[in-house]
């Protein structure tokens, strides 16, 4: 399949791992709109969050826990942070492959819409 993010999780793209299991794996944003700028993105293909189903929404709860972590590991937890999913061409979705944003170590703007 020809999908950026699976690319990036087999190797063949190179990235900036923060971490990885057998799950998931989260790496640093090319772009980062704030300090600290991660994806966390599920290891199998899932295009956007209306692929999510009872059979693998699993691997969402997990990556809220790696999301967690990561964020204490990067010394964001206390100072607050964002977990964001954009779904879909209005929300502004460009690599189709399931990913949450972790966004932190600034203040965030508060831009719901
Ligand atoms: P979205 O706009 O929510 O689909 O987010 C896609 C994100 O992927 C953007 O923030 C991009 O900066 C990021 N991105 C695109 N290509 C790469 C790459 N090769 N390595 C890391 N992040 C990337
Ligand atoms: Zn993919």
């Amino acid at each position: 399949m020809d999908c950026l993010f699976c690319k990036i999780i087999s190797g063949e793209i190179p990235s900036s791992k923060v971490y990885e299991d057998d799950m998931v794996y989260a790496f640093k944003d090319i772009n980062p709109m704030a300090p600290v700028h991660i994806l966390i993105v599920p290891k199998q293909h899932l295009s956007s969050m209306n692929d999510i189903s009872a059979e693998n929404s699993a691997v969402v709860a997990h990556i809220f826990e790696v999301a967690a972590k990561l964020a204490k590991e990067f010394g964001i937890d206390e100072s607050g942070y964002r977990v964001v999913s954009n779904c879909g061409a209005d929300a502004g979705q460009t690599v189709f492959h399931l990913h949450f944003h972790l966004l932190g170590g600034t203040k965030l703007k508060v831009e719901m819409c």
